[in-house]
């Protein structure tokens, strides 16, 4: 029997990391998964997929709606290849997953492909082509999650989707009905949005992107309005039923009026539960929550004390870098080291365009806990940048104690938001102060000028171009 000092279940960004992190530290590692290919949820039917069609599609939308204007002139109709586009998306997710096998080796981890299921605290029954028993010391449970959905509704993966079929669809939905206005509904509703859908949103929240900052789900909504999204919050789905090639939606609105949505495809992105199908906790004395999440201290230590777990089988947000980060800390935890996570600088982004995205309290949040803080804000449409390349929508809001200055959340919607994010994090990592960052050269013409100028708004009221 292969004996290891750490096993590694899962191959998601959470498993995976960890599994590396744990060979740099000079562990023998292994890394179970049940399915044929490593990466897990993000990069096979997750992050990934979904990046590559927002890409393609924002092309397309590009062609059709501002290359005139740009002074590009297209002879002939401009045509979407919907196989092409996914099969594009197929070979970006082969090519990256193949690179998880590429580290695996590198880092001299064994890969066992199959179930792994736990026969007591120290053996792991792995179930593939043949059914095998590794011995760890260690174990990391990294079994991730799968799509929720609402007791009532059948998923047929045909019409009546989830995400991962709405990633692999043979033909643009003539109307599309997402219940549920967070990111799966959004990114994946803009895809499709700009491929010629009708796309309504049903929200079950006062708001869509419930848990971000008002602000933000203000402004995107309104950007996704002009884009013609019908979004309808406040409603409570009560039925979802399959007639031929269409799906009937009955939901209820704020006035309690029954309202009948008819469209050809329905994606049920309502969220997503924590996975441990065939696991076995209990043989190893590992205790799962009420939530069906797998309980942990703050060691991400499972009750059975040589058993960790991270990532979306845990209590948390589930986004790949947060995984990412809990994998990190449990492979240092495991070689003795004392790591640290700072779960309130863990940025959200969501990738529709304009993107939006945050990083600590919102103003709901401050108010909550009264705090006392002081708001900087600035438009896009106010840079040279945005001007440059027509992103006008959107703003950078910074949130700064009214005492210390020191940055509490920062929030922003618009081009490349996603990627600005970052200087937040940083900043607040450092625990800076909104003058601090305000007094930071900021490259001209960049959209981080933004960040710059709400700093310098936070800070004194002083924004220079506005
Ligand atoms: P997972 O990635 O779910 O991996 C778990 C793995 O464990 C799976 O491969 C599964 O097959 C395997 N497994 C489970 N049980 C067993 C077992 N008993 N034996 C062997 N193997 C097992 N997050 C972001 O941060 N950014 C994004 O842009 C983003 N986009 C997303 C888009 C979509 C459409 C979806 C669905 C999710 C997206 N997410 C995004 C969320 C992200 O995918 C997850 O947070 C992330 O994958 C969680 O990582 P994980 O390692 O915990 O689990
Ligand atoms: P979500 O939690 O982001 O959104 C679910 C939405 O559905 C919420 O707005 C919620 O209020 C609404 N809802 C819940 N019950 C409802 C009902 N009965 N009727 C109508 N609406 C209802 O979940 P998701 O979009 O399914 O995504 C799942 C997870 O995947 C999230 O935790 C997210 O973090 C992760 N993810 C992240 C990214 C990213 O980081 N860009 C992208 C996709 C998914």
């Amino acid at each position: 029997m292969n004996s290891y000092d750490v096993a590694v279940i899962g191959s998601g960004p959470g498993g995976y990391v960890a599994a590396i992190r744990c060979a740099q530290l000079g562990m023998k590692t292994a890394i179970i998964e049940k399915y044929a290919t490593l990466g897990g949820t993000c990069l096979n039917v997750g992050c990934i997929p979904s990046k590559a069609l927002l890409d393609s599609s924002h092309h397309y939308e590009d062609a059709i709606k501002h290359f005139e204007e740009h002074g590009i002139d297209i002879p002939g109709e401009v045509k979407v290849n919907l196989k092409q586009m996914i099969a594009r998306k197929q070979a970006v997710v082969d090519q990256t997953t193949g690179g998880i096998d590429f580290l695996m080796k590198k880092n001299t981890i064994d890969v066992y492909q199959g179930l792994g299921s736990f026969k007591d605290a120290t053996h792991i029954t792995i179930s593939g082509t043949e059914t095998i028993e590794i011995e760890a010391k260690n174990t990391i449970i990294a079994t991730g999650s799968k799509p929720s959905s609402l007791p009532f509704i059948a998923i047929d993966k045909e019409r009546v989707i989830t995400s991962t079929e709405a990633l692999k669809l043979t033909e643009i939905p003539k109307h599309l009905i997402v219940i549920g206005g967070g990111v799966i509904g959004l990114e994946l509703g803009q895809v499709y949005k700009r491929l010629g859908a009708e796309v309504t949103v049903i929200e079950y929240m006062d708001r869509i992107i419930p848990t971000m900052d008002a602000g933000l789900s203000k402004e995107l909504n309104k950007v996704l309005k002009k884009q013609k999204f019908k979004i309808e919050t406040s409603h409570k789905v009560k039925s979802v039923e399959r007639k031929g090639n269409e799906v009937i939606v009955k939901a209820d609105n704020k006035k309690g009026e029954e309202l009948t949505f008819t469209g050809d495809y329905c994606l049920v992105s309502v969220g997503r539960k924590p996975y441990t199908d065939g696991l076995h906790a209990e043989a190893a004395g590992v205790k799962i929550t009420e939530r069906g999440q797998i309980e942990v201290n703050a060691h991400l230590q499972t009750s059975a004390k040589n058993i960790y777990a991270i990532g979306d089988v845990v209590k948390g947000a589930m986004l790949a870098h947060k995984a990412e980060e809990e994998g990190v800390f449990v492979a240092e935890t495991i070689a003795g080291q004392k790591p640290h996570i700072d779960y309130n600088l863990i940025p959200g982004v969501v990738y529709t365009w304009p993107e939006v995205a945050s990083v600590g309290k919102t103003e709901e949040q401050l108010q909550e806990a009264k705090v006392d803080y002081k708001v900087g804000s600035f438009p896009m449409r106010a840079l040279g940048r945005s001007r440059a390349s027509m992103d006008l929508d959107g703003f950078v809001k910074i949130l700064a104690d009214k005492t210390t200055d020191e940055i509490l959340g920062v929030h922003m919607i618009g081009a490349r938001a996603a990627d600005m994010i970052a200087e937040a994090v940083v900043a607040m990592e450092f625990r800076a102060s909104a003058e601090d960052v305000s007094r930071m050269s900021h490259a001209h013409p960049t959209f981080t000028e933004a960040i710059k100028e709400a700093a310098l708004a936070a800070t004194d009221n002083r924004a220079l171009h506005i």
